[in-house]
């Protein structure tokens, strides 16, 4: 009988191709092989063995093996297999992600290994010629060191390659192995850890032991308690010597200081991984993982497909923050991963936050995660005050009311540092009036209307109800009656001017890319002079500013009216990450939030700072709603040379759907309806069940795929989308 293997390549192809194994070949899932494919020679990952192929049907032999051993390990491939059907992405564009850049090319898995050499026994005490001095001058060196040593640190004490040469002729140093090398190795020198404080020390004994398998955990810690701190006295405690550890962490050129932290104590054992690392620093990462070295990895959502195998620890911090969840292509979130990671690899994981996500709420209230509190500050910082600045009908400068110029000017004057926060997302799609503060809600559904720029148009998400936007308040005729967030654009330029003498310093995706620009930032920050910093969500991440005093929130509005469902939550978690850096000095920090709804419950929740009893409020309101997590949600996005073409595609779909436990909303045009001359339409989903709703989309990507379509028109599936407009 022939031997066949089911091989997946590295295309956007809903398929798998058979190949046939030639006699004397010995392949396993998981493995690189190299085969025809067409007039190409492709690498491919063997996904299965031993499918029996269609009578009649002759197959092409694999050509080669790249490596006798599995590049992907059982747990990492089928992870990424079930995350495939899980997301509804062409498995073999999954898999391939497991693999580093360079081995997805078909680069051999190896690294060109650097020589290194060492003494042999009594070498030291062997005569030398008079004239070999500096041979001689190596020789002591290299038997004062005691261990072998790489080629190019001998090259750089001072000695050249003749004298390297001279002495392995005279066979009184030989070539280094590989183990001796990696034995070797100094480790970098470690601090010891902090005592844990008493809180922390009750968190701390309610976490996961490692010989209980696989647990869920949910650390709910506000900003400061603590929380890296309980990880690394964690891994410290639990991890034992041969085991593997990953820590998540949202962007981790926004967070130097938490590598800085963990490297600190853990020295060598801690690898980086994040999108910024060049291919070769990323096959050696990889390989080290690959190869079972006891790493304590750093990384960004991606880290998760990495091919652990003794994994011992798994830590999602800031486990709330929307970039572990990937913006297109394959839109897996890295959490979620991680979560049936531990799964898969029986070891416990951590999911941190100070404003978790309402999923993971969701999850620990109803036990299915364990919950673990920790609600006092370390050290001697106390909560900031968070108040509400009621802007009706106040004159605003580049989105500031008079107030809040003076409670900067106060501060300023004072020597302190103040935080000026911009919240960019749910950004303008809805129009309110800044004189009585209306809002336009759907006269057939209950929700907000939104704003759409281009034809001005009102819009309900929910029906496909519009009309035109009117020129002032329809409640008090008022001509204050703009789109959110308009006027925050000059919100720099006008705190310059107010405050010539005082640097005022942008913060955003712009002013953060390159590489050491958040650490010059956070540098000039910490000499603790004087400053104003401006920006956006950037802002809210885990940094620390122990001089900063005052924190002004410009809108908050947006987040309040949205149509996306998750604006609440979202505003909320950024209102009290942002909240946190203020007052984690000795001054206590006082937050201004301004809006034109000073008597909605949520804002007044807010300001007690209090983020279980926001949860449970977001929760019901979601429940009552059906949303998620109450429902699963999917959402179908189409884009196209024209509306109709896109619209068209997403009726079609919608006449697919047969099973009347899948409710839908839309086809309707995306908020934005109109991006570089594409014009963007979405179809929603919506289940009690998951199940059903994952075969209906399985089947309908099928269909859509081989569907007759504009060859403009692009398609995409996202499921759990974390935006909906
Ligand atoms: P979180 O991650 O919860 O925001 P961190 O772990 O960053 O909190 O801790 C906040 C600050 O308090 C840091 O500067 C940290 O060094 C300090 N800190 C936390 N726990 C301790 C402790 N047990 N002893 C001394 N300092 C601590
Ligand atoms: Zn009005
Ligand atoms: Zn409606």
């Amino acid at each position: 009988m022939t031997q066949t293997a089911r091989i997946a390549l590295s295309r956007p192809l809903r398929r798998l191709f058979d190949y046939r194994i030639p006699d004397g070949m010995v392949v396993q899932p998981g493995q690189r092989v190299r085969i025809p494919f067409g007039r190409q020679s492709l690498v491919g990952l063997v996904v299965d063995t031993g499918v029996q192929p269609p009578e009649g049907i002759k197959l092409k032999p694999i050509s080669a093996v790249l490596e006798d051993w599995p590049a992907l390990p059982d747990e990492t491939r089928t992870l990424l297999q079930w995350a495939a059907s899980y997301y509804q992405h062409p498995l073999g564009e999954c898999l391939f992600m497991g693999l580093p850049p360079a081995l997805r090319r078909g680069r051999p898995a190896s690294q060109p290994a650097e020589q290194a050499w060492t003494i042999v026994p009594d070498a030291s005490t062997t005569p030398l010629p008079a004239q070999a001095k500096r041979q001689k001058a190596l020789l002591d060196w290299l038997s004062d060191l005691g261990e072998p040593m790489g080629q190019k640190d001998i090259l750089a004490a001072g000695f050249s390659r003749t004298q390297l040469k001279a002495l392995a002729d005279r066979e009184l140093i030989r070539e280094a192995y590989a183990e001796e090398r990696l034995s070797s190795r100094k480790p970098t020198p470690v601090d010891t850890l902090p005592e844990l404080t008493p809180a922390q020390n009750v968190a701390f004994g309610q976490l996961p032991r490692p010989d209980e398998g696989f647990t869920a955990s949910l650390l709910y810690g506000i900003t400061g308690s603590g929380k890296t701190e309980l990880y690394l006295h964690y891994i410290e405690r639990y991890l034992s010597d041969d085991q593997q550890a990953l820590v998540l962490v949202p962007e981790i050129n926004l967070t130097p200081q938490t590598v800085r932290r963990f490297t600190r104590y853990f020295g060598d054992r801690i690898a980086v991984w994040h999108s910024a690392l060049n291919d070769g620093e990323r096959l050696h990462t990889w390989l080290r993982i690959r190869q079972g070295d006891p790493v304590i990895v750093i990384g960004t959502r991606s880290a998760v497909t990495l091919p652990f195998t003794k994994l011992g620890a798994l830590i999602v911090d800031e486990e709330h923050d929307t970039s572990f969840k990937q913006g297109d292509g394959f839109r897996y979130s890295g959490r979620d991963l991680a979560v049936y990671r531990a799964h898969l690899n029986q070891c416990p994981v951590i999911l941190g936050s100070a404003t978790p996500s309402i999923e993971s709420w969701h999850n620990a209230t109803s036990g299915k995660y364990r919950l673990i509190r920790l609600e006092e500050r370390a050290g001697e910082a106390r909560p900031p005050t968070m108040r509400l600045l009621d802007i009706r009908s106040r004159p605003l400068e580049g989105g500031l009311s008079p107030r809040a110029l003076q409670a900067v000017r106060e501060r300023i004057e004072r020597q302190e540092q103040v935080l000026v926060f911009v919240n960019r997302r749910g950004f303008a799609p809805v129009m309110m009036c800044f004189d009585c503060g209306h809002t336009s809600e759907c006269p057939r559904c209950d929700s907000r209307l939104t704003f759409h720029r281009r034809d001005r148009a009102l819009r309900c998400h929910h029906c496909d109800y519009q009309t035109a936007a009117p020129q002032t308040c329809p409640n008090c005729d008022s001509d204050a009656y703009k789109p959110i967030g308009q006027g925050t654009e000059r919100t720099e330029d006008v705190l310059q001017s107010a405050f010539p003498d005082t640097p005022v310093i942008r913060v955003d995706r712009d002013s953060t890319r390159n590489r050491g620009s958040i650490d010059r930032i956070l540098e000039r920050v910490n000499t603790g002079e004087p400053c104003i910093l401006v920006g956006t969500q950037m802002l809210a991440k885990g940094h620390d500013f122990p001089n900063v005093s005052l924190v002004v929130v410009v809108n908050a509005d947006g987040g309040l009216f949205s149509v996306d469902f998750r604006a609440p939550e979202q505003l909320v978690q950024t209102l009290l990450q942002v909240s946190g850096r203020a007052g984690r000095g000795v001054i206590p920090g006082t937050v201004l939030i301004q809006t034109c709804h000073s008597e909605h419950p949520l804002l007044n929740q807010l300001c007690d700072g209090h983020y279980p009893a926001l949860a449970e409020h977001i929760l019901a309101e979601r429940e009552a709603l059906s949303l998620p997590p109450f429902r699963a949600m999917a959402l179908l996005r189409a884009e196209a040379a024209s509306m109709e073409e896109s619209l068209s595609l997403l009726d079609a779909a919608k006449a697919q759907i047969r099973d009347n436990r899948i409710e839908t909303w839309g086809p309707l045009p995306a908020l934005i309806a109109r991006r570089a001359d594409r014009h963007r339409a979405q179809l929603i989903f919506l289940s009690d069940r998951r199940g059903p709703m994952q075969s209906t989309l399985a089947n309908l990507c099928y269909f859509l795929e081989n569907e007759k379509k504009p060859a403009t028109l692009k398609w995409q599936v996202d499921i759990d989308p974390l935006e909906t407009g």
